[in-house]
């Protein structure tokens, strides 16, 4: 009898469900390698459907686990848990590639293994400052490469599915993690399409989306933990100017870009007409991300063609807001530009302001759609941001009515803003995580209303009307052939959204480090508090 409990207890042993065991998994995640558009990226699916299929569950269930490849050819994974209860559904969502290595140095053969860089850090202490040294010193952190941003979520999020599946929780859970976060967000932008399908097909319910980005401090030293109810967004408005080629003798015959790229870059850089608060919080200010002329060796020709673009964070505004503000301060300065330029030429130059999308309307009006097409189908450039140039002073070069032109258009990527702070569910959750924070670990949470980080929750959720979102697909070159969103699928993945992730420092730094017993023990125990309140005992 004691022996058939004990062999019976042996075989129901949980794998992930002791702070020991969650730190081992988080260590092997870490182990396996990951960085961004390399071969450990590519194997990472393959690998968590193994450490999936320790559980019997989908042992029996192999069907639950779908690997869902990409456009670049990786695969996200979304498992299953499927109660036969209920058609409520909740997503819980991660991201597996990591940023690379190089910020290593000579630890940088140690950046996947945990236990010999800690090792590692402590014998050179005298590298670090006194901060780091600290905690290098406390034993409360854990180091390496994507401990933190994101394997640290994904671990939390195995050992929570692990638990559902062990005590049947009434509620059904989609884990999906995703690669290419880090550079293009090529796993969430088709997983969604996936997923949206799959929701309708099932006739499933989805009531939350809960992603598990590590908290990020909001300024050096923060020792605050937080829990978002949003993602930041940010979006790319870009500007190409064709001004006319002329010998540095004759200055007047022509028009120089840069002249005009310069006097548009410092009317948008740090322009506060694009800052947006919400609450207490507000956008960081626009920057340039990008400004060159694109003359490649030395003469005596003056370059008349420059591009630059901009990174603008969102809140509450869609991508054509932006666009629009963009294209009034670019038509204001390139007025100005005109207006001062008369007084040294003869007459002011006539400098058109155009977007993309009426460029390739009145190039296709006069050439021909199929000189158009062949033009732009001929471009081989892979990088999203060299292909939109490209096409541009392709569509330029092609007559002379282009001369004294500034086209205004996106680059990719687009990254919506989503926030769910006024959702009630969403409220009740957040009050419920801070309190049960405090009370159990007496550690003091802050709820903030837009994640700092940018993440993949920007691909869940969309609100805004058609118009706008046809303002951003007309207004890419290359969307849907090069760059795509999947704005309907978006739509229908249609949840309130939240954040909760464990504390950690340094994200994409040296000293990424998350804390061991708010990734082993507190995050875990508010989440399993979290479903047990508002969807297994409600
Ligand atoms: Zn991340």
């Amino acid at each position: 009898m004691l022996l058939n409990m004990n062999l019976r207890r042996f075989f129901m042993r949980l794998l992930w469900q002791t702070p020991e065991d969650r730190i081992a998994l988080l260590k092997d995640l870490v182990k396996h390698d990951s960085i961004t558009n390399t071969e450990g990226e590519v194997n990472f699916p393959f690998y968590i459907k193994q450490t999936l299929k320790q559980l019997d569950y989908f042992k029996q269930h192999d069907s639950h686990i779908k690997l869902i490849e990409t456009n670049d050819h990786k695969n996200a994974v979304a498992a299953m848990y499927r109660s036969h209860v209920t058609d409520d559904t909740v997503i819980i969502m991660s991201h597996y590639d990591t940023v690379d290595t190089n910020d290593y140095g000579s630890f940088e053969a140690y950046a996947f293994d945990s236990d010999a860089l800690a090792k590692s850090f402590a014998s050179n202490l005298n590298e670090f400052n006194e901060y780091h040294q600290s905690d290098i010193l406390s034993n409360q952190y854990l180091f390496g490469r994507g401990i933190m941003d994101m394997k640290s979520g994904l671990m939390m999020h195995l050992s929570l599915l692990e638990k559902a599946i062990h005590e049947e929780w009434p509620i059904n859970i989609i884990l999906l993690t995703v690669p290419d976060e880090e550079v293009n967000s090529s796993g969430m932008r088709c997983a969604v399409s996936e997923l949206s399908e799959f929701i309708e097909q099932e006739n499933l319910k989805l009531l939350l989306i809960m992603n598990g980005e590590p908290a990020f401090s909001q300024y050096p030293h923060d020792d605050n933990y937080y829990i978002y109810n949003g993602s930041i967004g940010k979006v790319m408005p870009s500007v190409f100017v064709y001004g006319k080629e002329t010998h540095v003798g004759e200055p007047l015959n022509g028009l120089s870009a840069n002249y005009l790229i310069s006097r548009i870059n410092s009317e948008l850089e740090y322009n506060t007409q694009f800052l947006e608060r919400y609450k207490n919080e507000e956008t960081p200010l626009p920057v340039s991300l990008y400004m060159k002329d694109l003359k490649e060796d030395y003469n005596v020709q003056t370059p008349f063609m420059a591009s630059s673009y901009y990174n603008v964070f969102l809140f509450e505004q869609s991508a054509a807001h932006v666009f629009k503000l963009f294209n009034q301060i670019v038509e204001r300065t390139v007025a100005e530009c005109s207006r001062d330029l008369g007084l040294v030429f003869e007459t002011s130059p006539k400098i058109k302001v155009i977007t993309f999308e009426a460029l390739i309307k009145s190039m296709k009006k006069k050439h021909g759609h199929e000189t158009i097409h062949n033009i732009i189908s001929n471009i081989e450039q892979t990088d999203n941001r060299l292909y939109a140039q490209t096409v541009i002073k392709d569509l330029l070069l092609l007559d002379n009515s282009n001369d004294y032109t500034v086209v205004t258009y996106f680059n990719a990527p687009y990254y919506p803003s989503v926030n769910s702070s006024q959702d009630k569910l969403i409220k009740l959750i957040t009050k419920y995580a801070i309190k049960q924070m405090k009370k159990q670990f007496n550690r003091d949470t802050t709820k903030i209303h837009y994640f700092n980080g940018i993440s993949d929750l920007s691909y869940v959720n969309y609100t805004h009307d058609d118009s706008d979102t046809n303002i951003f697909a007309d207004n890419t070159p290359g969307f849907k052939t090069h760059y795509d969103i999947p704005f309907s699928a978006m739509k229908k993945l249609k949840a309130p959204v939240i954040n909760i992730g464990a504390f950690g420092k340094d994200a994409h730094q040296l000293t990424e480090r998350i804390h061991i017993k708010s990734v082993s023990e507190e995050v875990p125990f508010v989440l399993n508090k979290i479903f047990h309140k508002f969807f297994i005992d409600k």
